[in-house]
């Protein structure tokens, strides 16, 4: 395995973090193993240390990265190599975490900083393709929802809010609301929609966020030649002598021609919005339904509860009490996938003699094959795709695009003591958007009828 001790701490840089990982690029003498290379480390909050998921033990004590194996062997079925970062495992020395926390923590955001750090225990890191720091323009979008979502499942309160606005948008207004973010027009179904005007759209929506967020809102972040741009650093994007005397909207305007292109042409966001769309068949309202379905099926719970359900059948206010969502008790086990649940689960997913399954009526046996589903299709919303572009050239016709000018990231495997916390927040979500006078009217484009 590759030691990080082959090289310094002062060797790298900080790049940028994420909610569960920080990344820093070599910037070091030339080598072999690392030239081209960032290394993402693990972080861990504050309050208090947390495993997301239950991975394979190694001899070594430590297991891999989870992000390594649920990559090489998941991910890569659903989405073409091309289109993936090359990563491996390398080796850490907490000494020399500690030195790198020093030289580089002063260029981590504060509101960060006051949530988590690198986590020091950590044996193992992940090394992946640079893809921000080479002489180039990096683009890195987080796309999110691609859809909208199936009625069958909904309730009749956010059947006709979830049916015109879509999850992205609800979410934008909650988070402005809350004072978190800006207010944003950005709306996802836009960028996927395959339709050229509408990904423009989609670009400069995005840019305008960046600009009135100065570049804290995450769905949009600018590289160009490995450095984080600023909004007040836009002229960093032209080629050499294109920059004189251009204004923002200029630059806003070359970056939207440069960026549309890439996005309309690559398959990735058709991919990205498919897997989103399958996966989540039904809502996590529906899938909600289908775990209290089967839990209150179960024949320890008919027994346990026997006298409510020979006394009070059919009175909904004295209902026994059902777990929430992802959480197991005595009566419904649903423990968090390992490694060989996710191979068997996208085996599975992709096998083309599946027997075909009745979304509209899901049936408690196949609710593990839901749920996993379910966090799959999570992490596919929480993605990020990095689109790598020439520096910016106005008026000058763009080269052809090459396949892997797009690559998809931050595909992390999603936890099922995840699942009760987004149901609430998609309650939420849902309930405060219905107080808005002027709902925004989002369009799938991918929606079968
Ligand atoms: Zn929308």
């Amino acid at each position: 395995m590759t030691d990080i001790l082959q090289t310094k701490p002062a060797d790298w840089k900080y790049v940028s973090e994420g909610g569960a990982t920080i990344v820093f690029s070599y910037d070091g003498p030339s080598h072999p193993d690392f030239d081209g290379k960032v290394l993402r480390l693990r972080k861990s909050t504050l309050q208090k240390k947390t495993a997301p998921v239950a991975p394979t033990q190694h001899a070594d004590g430590e297991p891999d990265d989870p992000t390594i194996e649920y990559q090489t062997k998941c991910i890569q079925k659903l989405i073409p190599s091309a289109h993936l970062p090359r990563l491996q495992t390398v080796q850490l020395d907490r000494f020399w975490l500690e030195e790198l926390v020093k030289l580089q923590d002063g260029f981590r955001p504060q509101e960060r900083k006051q949530k988590d750090e690198i986590d020091l225990e950590r044996k193992k890191g992940v090394l992946a393709t640079d893809l921000v720091g080479g002489n180039w323009l990096a683009v890195e979008i987080k796309p999110k929802w691609a859809f909208m979502p199936s009625l069958v499942h909904l309730s009749d309160e956010t059947k006709a809010i979830k049916s015109q606005t879509c999850r992205f948008c609800m979410h934008s207004h909650l988070r402005a609301r809350r004072g978190q973010q800006e207010a944003t027009e950005y709306c996802p179904l836009d960028l996927f929609s395959g339709n050229e005007r509408r990904i423009a759209l989609a670009v400069n929506s995005l840019w305008d966020a960046w600009v009135a967020s100065n570049a804290t809102m995450n769905n949009l972040k600018v590289f160009a030649g490995g450095r984080f741009v600023t909004p007040s650093e836009a002229h960093l994007l032209f080629a050499e002598g294109y920059e004189n005397g251009q204004g923002l909207n200029a630059v806003r305007d070359a970056f939207a021609v440069a960026l549309v292109q890439p996005l309309l042409h690559t398959p990735v966001l058709r991919i990205l919005s498919d897997l989103q769309r399958d996966l989540d068949a039904l809502d996590i309202e529906g899938l909600s339904k289908l775990w209290k379905l089967t839990e209150s099926s179960a024949p320890l719970y008919r027994q346990t509860f026997s006298s409510y359900f020979e006394q009070f059948s059919g009175d909904s206010e004295l209902e026994p009490p059902t777990t929430p969502i992802g959480v197991s008790s005595p009566f419904l086990q649903s423990p968090e996938p390992c490694i060989f649940d996710w191979i068997d689960f996208v085996d599975a997913y992709l096998t083309p003699k599946k027997p075909e399954m009745d979304h509209s009526k899901p049936s408690p046996e196949n609710l593990r094959y839901y749920l996993l589903a379910y966090l799959l299709s999570a992490t596919v919303k929480d993605c990020s795709v990095i689109v790598k572009l020439d520096f910016l050239k106005p008026e000058e016709p763009q080269q052809d695009v090459k396949p892997d000018s797009v690559t998809v990231i931050d595909l992390d495997p999603k936890s099922m003591d995840k699942l009760r916390h987004w149901e609430q927040l998609d309650r939420e979500i849902a309930q405060t958007y219905s107080s808005v006078q002027i709902k925004k009217v989002c369009v799938d484009e991918g929606k079968k009828s």
